[in-house]
C-alpha cells in the first residue's frame, strides 16, 4: 500500500520532467533557429512557403518565414516570440534575433551537460546581456535627423539581400522622405505611410506621393476627372434613403400619389447633396454607398464623390487634408472640410486610382511600388517595411552602430574580459555568451559561401587592434570599415535583438518540467476512455513528448 504510486495528473497529460525537458526545449529552439539561419545577411537565401491552400511566398524576411511555418511546439513558439517582438519593437533584425537565441540555446546545452546548473546559466546570461547593452551604447554612433545621407544608408542596408537590391538606391530615398514627411510632434507612425503595390512595370518606377491615393473610382462618368483647390469632405455614412428596420407598406390608390412617393425620396437626396453644395465641398468621400439619383445631383453639381471607401483611407485622407470626418451630411459645416491641392483620378498599371494630392503638409504619404510580379512586389514590400522601421528608430534614438557583424564582435571580445572579471560558474556562462554572439559573423560568412573560421579570426584580430567598425563584407570576403561602407544599423535593433534572445533563452532554460493536457478542457473526457489509453500509462511518455507539435521532425535534422 505505501508504495503505491499517487497519480496527480489526468492519465491523458503527458509529462517530461529535468533534463528531458530542458533538451526537449533545447532542441525545438535550436530548430527554429537553424530554420531561417541561412537567410541571413545580404547573401542570404530565400525561403518558399506554401501553405495548404498552396499559395506561395517568396521571402527571406525571418518573421515572415516563422509566421507562415505555422510553428505549433511551445518551445518553439517562444522563440518565433523574439521576431515578432523585435519586429514590432524596430521592424528589423528578426533574423539575427532568433539565430542568436538558437546559439545561446546551443551553447547552454553544453554547459548543461558539464553539470552547470540552469540557475548559475541563466544568472550568466542576464548579466552578460547586461554588460553587452551598456558596451553597445559605448560604441554606438550619434546621428543628427537631418543627416540625409546617413538615414539613407540606414534605408538601404535593411534592403540589402530582399529582391530591393537592383533599386536601392531609389527605394531608400522613397524611404526616408516618406519617414520624414509623416514625422509631426506625437512622433513617427510609420502606418501613416501606405504602400500600394501595382503589379507591372519596374521597381524603379516606383514613386513617392504626398497626399493619399484611393483604390477607387469616382463614383459616376459624369463626375470631374481631376478638381484643383478642391474642398474634401469626408461622410462616415451613405449617401441613401435609409431603410426603415420595420417592414413598412405604403399603399397607394392612385398614380399621383406614387408619384408624390417618389418625389418626397428626391427631395430627401437633393437636400443631402445641397447640404454638400452649401458649405463648398468639391470632393466628397463617402464610407457607404451614394444612390443614383444622388449620384446624378452630385455629378450636375460638379461634385467629384468616391464611394465605399475603407476608413483606414478616410483616416489618412482626413489626417493629409485636415477634414473631419462627419457621421452624416445634416451635421456637416464648412469647418469640416480639408483641403487639397488637387484630386484626380489617373491610370496606375492599368487600375484607376483617386490621387489626393498637394497638400499643404502631408502627414500622411503613399508609395506607390511597382514590380514584375506580384511574388516580387510583396518581397520588396517587406523589405520596405523594415527599412521603414530602421529609419523611424533611427530618428527616434539617434543612435546607430556598423553592421556586418562588427557589432558582435566587438561585443564578444568586450565579453570575453568581462568574464575574466566575474569568475565562478558565471564565468562560463559569460564566455557562452560571448561565443553565442559570434554566431553573426560566422553564419553572414557561411551564407556568403566565405570560410568562417578564416573571417572570425580576420574580424577578431582587428576589432582586438580597436577597428570597432570592423565588419565583414559579405559580396568581396574582405574586412573592411563598415563606416565607410555605410552599412549602418539603429542601435536599438542590436540592442532589442540581444534583450529579447536572452529573455527567451534564459527562460527555455528554467523549465525543468513539462506538464501537457492531453486533450482541451471541455473536451471530451477521459473518465470512461480508460481502454484507449496505451498501457503503462505515464511510462510511454517520453515518446508521447517528442510527437509534440510539428517541430519532430525538424528537432532530428539538426
Ligand atoms: P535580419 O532579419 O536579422 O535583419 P538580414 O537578412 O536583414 O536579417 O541580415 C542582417 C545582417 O546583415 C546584419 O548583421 C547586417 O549588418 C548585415 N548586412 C546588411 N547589409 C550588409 C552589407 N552590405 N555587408 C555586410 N553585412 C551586411
Ligand atoms: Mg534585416
Amino acid at each position: 500500500m505505501g508504495n503505491q504510486p499517487l497519480i496527480v495528473l489526468s492519465e491523458e497529460s503527458q509529462r517530461t520532467s529535468g533534463k528531458d525537458a530542458q533538451s526537449m526545449n533545447i532542441t525545438a529552439g535550436k530548430a527554429v533557429a537553424e530554420a531561417v539561419r541561412t537567410t541571413l545577411g545580404p547573401k542570404g537565401m530565400d525561403k518558399m512557403l506554401v501553405d495548404s491552400t498552396g499559395s506561395v511566398v517568396v521571402t527571406n524576411d525571418g518573421v515572415t518565414i516563422l509566421k507562415e511555418m505555422d510553428i505549433d511546439h511551445p518551445a518553439a513558439n517562444m522563440i518565433v516570440e523574439v521576431a515578432e517582438t523585435q519586429e514590432d519593437e524596430v521592424g528589423d533584425g528578426t533574423t539575427s534575433a532568433v539565430v542568436v537565441s538558437g546559439e545561446l540555446l546551443k551553447r547552454a546545452e553544453d554547459l548543461l551537460e558539464q553539470d552547470i546548473h540552469a540557475s548559475t546559466l541563466a544568472k550568466g546570461y542576464r548579466q552578460a546581456a547586461e554588460e553587452a547593452t551598456a558596451a553597445l551604447e559605448e560604441i554606438a554612433i550619434e546621428v543628427d535627423e537631418d543627416d540625409t545621407e546617413i538615414l539613407t544608408q540606414i534605408a538601404a542596408t535593411a534592403m540589402t539581400g530582399k529582391g530591393a537590391e537592383n533599386a536601392k538606391d531609389l527605394l531608400s530615398d522613397l524611404v526616408v522622405d516618406a519617414v520624414r514627411t509623416v514625422a509631426d510632434d506625437d512622433g513617427i507612425d510609420t502606418d501613416n505611410v501606405k504602400v500600394e503595390k501595382v503589379v507591372g512595370g519596374s521597381i524603379d518606377e516606383s514613386e513617392l506621393v504626398e497626399g493619399v491615393i484611393v483604390d477607387k473610382e469616382r463614383v459616376s462618368e459624369n463626375m470631374p476627372y481631376f478638381v484643383e483647390d478642391a474642398s474634401v469632405a469626408i461622410v462616415d455614412d451613405a449617401l441613401e434613403i435609409k431603410e426603415t428596420e420595420i417592414d413598412a407598406e405604403v399603399n397607394v390608390t392612385d398614380p399621383d400619389q406614387l408619384q408624390q412617393f417618389l418625389d418626397q425620396e428626391e427631395a430627401q437626396l437633393r437636400e443631402m447633396v445641397d447640404e454638400l453644395v452649401d458649405v463648398g465641398a468639391d470632393v466628397v468621400f463617402v464610407d457607404g454607398g451614394i444612390d443614383d439619383m444622388a449620384q446624378h445631383y452630385l455629378a450636375q453639381e460638379g461634385i467629384l464623390a468616391v464611394r465605399r471607401v475603407k476608413s483606414s483611407d478616410a483616416s489618412r485622407i482626413a489626417r493629409s487634408t485636415g477634414a473631419t470626418p462627419v457621421s452624416s451630411v445634416d451635421d456637416i459645416t464648412e469647418d469640416d472640410l480639408g483641403f487639397a491641392g488637387n484630386v484626380a483620378q489617373r491610370d496606375v498599371g492599368g487600375d484607376q486610382r483617386i490621387f489626393v494630392e498637394d497638400v499643404e503638409d502631408a502627414k500622411a504619404v503613399t508609395l506607390i511600388l511597382r514590380g514584375g510580379t506580384e511574388h516580387v512586389i510583396d518581397e520588396v514590400d517587406r523589405a520596405i517595411e523594415d527599412s521603414l522601421g530602421v529609419v523611424r528608430t533611427t530618428i527616434e534614438d539617434g543612435k546607430v552602430l556598423a553592421g556586418g557583424g562588427a557589432p558582435e564582435t566587438e561585443l564578444s571580445l568586450a565579453l570575453r574580459d568581462y568574464a575574466d572579471s566575474v569568475g565562478g560558474r558565471e564565468q562560463l556562462a559569460i564566455e557562452a555568451f560571448a561565443d553565442a554572439l559570434e554566431v553573426v559573423p560566422r553564419t553572414l560568412a557561411e551564407n556568403a559561401g566565405l570560410d568562417p573560421i578564416d573571417s572570425l579570426v580576420e574580424l577578431r584580430s582587428e576589432h582586438d587592434a580597436e577597428e570597432t567598425g570592423a565588419g565583414l563584407d559579405a559580396y568581396t570576403g574582405d574586412v573592411i570599415d563598415m563606416e565607410g561602407e555605410g552599412v549602418y544599423e539603429p542601435l536599438r535593433v542590436k540592442t532589442q535583438a540581444i534583450e529579447s534572445a536572452t529573455e527567451a533563452a534564459v527562460m527555455l532554460l528554467r523549465i525543468d518540467d513539462v506538464i501537457a493536457a492531453g486533450e482541451l478542457k471541455g473536451g471530451k473526457t477521459g473518465d470512461d476512455d480508460d481502454d484507449d489509453m496505451p498501457a503503462g500509462g505515464p511510462g510511454g511518455m517520453g515518446g508521447g513528448m517528442g510527437g509534440m507539435g510539428g517541430m519532430g521532425g525538424m528537432g532530428g535534422a539538426m
